[in-house]
């Protein structure tokens, strides 16, 4: 069985693991990140050339299923997989972990978008921690607050002008998350709804100190898509659904 993962993330990286041995898999990364994290196995990097690239693709690999585990913001990538999976008839699984939920001593505001964290922000505070990615400063750059911007690689203008720069990778613990909170007198922090544990310490450490948190919604997925939570339970369908060898 000859599988595509769609990847990127650490789900995508753990479902590579676990299917090492048991199917040919091939993990595709968007190519953003200079020096990423490798999954095990066949690895190739860079867009596909949109939804015509990536049904050609999937011919010339004879790929028997497609496994979307990119972020849950990468709404492109996983818009194309649907389209690419309903023109060739090669199912597609969507791999996508849980969002965050609100406890009782969170200060959350929801918004839908990264434009509305921007428009909402002024009115929350002024110290901000922004945790979007280098990606999304854009959106940001026209504010006229101060900005800690955290991210794996270096961000490309247009940048807030107002800015100091964090270069770190997760997993990120609650001790680390509180000391910059502090160090930097941040009194608002900015995220999207990415889910997992990875970077949830930073959700906890602004509970503690009562800093309001602006968390942008999830782009909502095609419709009609399988989708699991985790990788175990991906690994399940493919073998209750498709056929996934011991
Ligand atoms: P996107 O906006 O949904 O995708 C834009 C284009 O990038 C896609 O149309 C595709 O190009 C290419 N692409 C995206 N993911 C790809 C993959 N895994 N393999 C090959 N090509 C891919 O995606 P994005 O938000 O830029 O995210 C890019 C990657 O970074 C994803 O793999 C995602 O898992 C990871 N990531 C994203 C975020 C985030 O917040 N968005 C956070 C952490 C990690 P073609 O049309 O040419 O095929």
């Amino acid at each position: 069985m000859r599988i595509l993962v769609l990847g990127g993330t650490t789900d995508a990286r753990a479902l590579a693991g676990l299917l090492q041995g048991r199917a040919e898999v091939v993990s595709s990364l968007a190519g953003r990140v200079r020096n990423p994290l490798l999954p095990p196995g066949e690895v190739r990097v860079g867009g596909f050339g949109g939804v015509p690239g990536l049904v050609e693709y999937l011919r010339d690999k004879a790929i028997d299923v497609v496994v979307d585990a990119t972020h849950p913001f990468a709404a492109g990538m996983t818009a194309n997989a649907a389209a690419a999976s309903a023109g060739t008839g090669v199912p597609l699984v969507v791999l996508r972990r849980p969002g965050w939920t609100e406890g009782p001593d969170d200060d959350w505001r929801r918004v839908p978008s990264l434009g509305a964290a921007a428009a909402l922000l002024p009115a929350v505070g002024s110290r901000v921690f922004l945790t979007t990615g280098r990606q999304d400063l854009a959106t940001f750059a026209g504010l006229h607050l101060w900005f800690l911007v955290r991210s794996v690689d270096p961000p490309d203008p247009p940048v807030p002008r107002r800015m100091h720069s964090v270069l770190d990778r997760g997993p990120f613990s609650v001790k680390g998350e509180r000391a910059l909170l502090q160090e930097h007198a941040i009194d608002v922090l900015v995220t999207k709804d990415s889910g997992g544990s990875a970077t949830a310490a930073k959700l906890t450490a602004a509970r503690e100190a009562g800093v309001p948190v602006i968390v942008v919604d999830r782009p909502p997925l095609p419709a009609g898509v399988s989708v699991v939570a985790d990788p175990p339970a991906c690994v399940a369908v493919l073998e209750e659904a498709y056929g996934l060898g011991a």
